[in-house]
């Protein structure tokens, strides 16, 4: 049974694949916070704005087998036939429910398989594109990753932190304010400026923008 909060066609807005047409699956729960705003003073996480509790939002439910859930994912692809289809796997923490059946059924629906991880569980096999988000204070168990995307600054989470990380490209994405501010983020600003800092004194980080954001889409 997976569960899944909601599934919805749109632009991956952020990091290597920004601006490609992607699938969305998020999946229900984290396993460094409830999603609960009374419990966020505990949580391990403290920063996360998104919606990953229960199972009703867009195209949300839960799926009885890994081909019922990937049915469901490829109809969403807004060209069938056309380009290179690709969910993206989010959440929540997708690995706490991502697994080979649901890789490869989602590959017999012909779609490219992306997750993206705070890389605390171990990633199954046969995955496409693997973005592993590190949390601080969070154990990081993947070593090997397409993608390294770190909220910056981060305190207890330095960069220098996953220099043991393997990984193809590694990203700054400069951390918001947690109130959700809508337009003007002076904190965002702010640590727009020190990620580009950070960037140019070590030149193998590349800043990466919430693209979707900035043009107003999902
Ligand atoms: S790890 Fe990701 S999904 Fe979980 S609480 Fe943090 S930002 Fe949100």
């Amino acid at each position: 049974m997976y569960r899944v909060k909601e599934v919805f066609p749109t632009l991956q807005g952020e990091g290597a694949q920004a601006g490609r047409v992607a699938v969305f699956c998020r999946f229900s729960k984290c396993n460094l916070w409830t999603g609960r705003e009374a419990d966020r003073h505990r949580a391990v996480c403290q920063f996360c704005d998104t919606d990953f509790v229960g199972t009703d939002g867009q195209n949300g439910g839960t799926f009885a087998s890994a081909g019922e859930l990937a049915r469901h994912v490829a109809s969403f692809w807004p060209t069938p036939g056309q380009g290179r289809p690709l969910v993206v796997c989010t959440g929540g923490e997708p690995l706490l429910q991502l697994d080979e059946a649901l890789i490869e059924a989602f590959h017999e629906q012909g779609l490219e398989v992306a997750v993206e991880t705070n890389g605390t569980l171990p990633a199954p096999a046969g995955i496409d594109w693997l973005c592993v988000s590190p949390k601080a204070g969070a154990q990081v168990v993947i070593d090997v990753c397409d993608e390294l995307k770190l909220v910056y600054p981060q305190q207890g989470a330095s960069p220098e932190d996953y220099d043991g990380i393997r990984a193809r490209e590694r990203f700054l994405s400069p951390m918001a304010s947690p109130y959700g501010l809508a337009g003007e983020d002076p904190e965002k600003q702010r640590n727009t400026r020190l990620a580009i800092d950070y960037c140019l004194q070590h030149p193998r980080w590349r800043l990466s923008v919430q693209m979707h954001k900035i043009v107003g889409i999902d």
